[in-house]
């Protein structure tokens, strides 16, 4: 790993770099990192500024859609002026003004069962910031069969859940599909754009995202893997599910079903960030 730092890399990430935790081997961690980041919305804004700005070298950012008034009051990557333009390219820019030292790989285009698997390969770890039921079982599904550590974010009104799923690296961490083995009906569960959602919220969530995402690339601390938080934002309360892998699970388990991403066949029908 190269540990030569430029002098404006060594002020830019002088925080960082006090850190015991982090040091001079965990930046040069971190810029050697690669993350995919679905969803460039109110998750996937606060997520990709500070994954930019801790310094992760290549930063994959996939989105579809293109930056709508109704966006803005949430998704802090993208302003006024860029309503109309694609959401991939006005989040990278907010990125590269941030830090040009960073590669943003912009993937202007929904992920679908056809292209799911081949980018999350490309990835060292996948942050899911999505809005619906089909792209999250998706994405879970690609990393499953990708072997990469997914650190997932939701939110809904007031509240947000937060996991991190990574079942190759043992027995005793879940996937997805060991939580929610299928998708819930249609309808079942409303989305943010059916039941609102509070712009902070999810700068909250999309913020401890980054944070554990950053503690999966450097290794530290205790790993959320096998637990899921839950923030209740009205009663500010957060709690601490424990979750355990399921011997039955379709994707992890030992008779596990899933081979490769044929089953996940409709497209999701409505743009894919929260
Ligand atoms: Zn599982």
């Amino acid at each position: 790993m190269n540990l030569d730092f430029t002098d404006d890399e060594i002020r830019r990430y002088s925080r960082n770099i006090l850190l015991q935790e982090v040091g001079g081997i965990g930046q040069a961690r971190l810029r050697s990192a690669r993350v995919l980041v679905v969803g460039a919305g109110g998750l996937g804004s606060p997520l990709l500024l500070y994954l930019a700005a801790a310094g992760v070298g290549t930063i994959g950012l996939v989105d579809d859609d293109v930056v709508d008034i109704s966006n803005l009051q949430r998704q802090i990557a993208h302003t006024t002026a860029s309503i109309g333009t694609p959401k991939v390219e006005s989040a990278a820019a907010a990125a590269r003004a941030i830090n040009p030292g960073v590669t943003i790989e912009a993937h202007q285009t929904r992920l679908t069962a056809g292209n799911a698997l081949e980018l999350a390969a490309r990835y060292d770890l996948v942050c899911d910031g999505t809005d619906n039921f089909a792209t999250r079982f998706l994405v879970a599904d690609a990393c499953v069969l990708a072997r990469r550590t997914l650190v997932s974010a939701a939110v809904l009104r007031f509240d947000g859940q937060l996991a991190v799923f990574k079942p190759h690296a043992g027995q005793d961490f879940p996937c997805y599909r060991c939580l929610y083995p299928e998708p819930p009906p249609p309808g079942m569960v409303p989305s943010c754009s059916e039941a609102g959602v509070l712009g902070a919220v999810t700068g909250v969530m999309g913020t401890l995202q980054a944070t554990e995402a950053l503690k999966e690339l450097l290794g530290v601390g205790e790993s959320l893997a096998g637990r899921l938080l839950i923030w209740d934002g009205l009663a500010t309360r957060f709690r601490l599910v424990r979750l355990k892998r399921d011997p039955e699970c379709p994707a992890c388990g030992a008779n596990a079903t899933l081979r490769d991403l044929s089953g996940h066949v409709a497209a999701p029908e409505t743009a894919c960030a929260v």
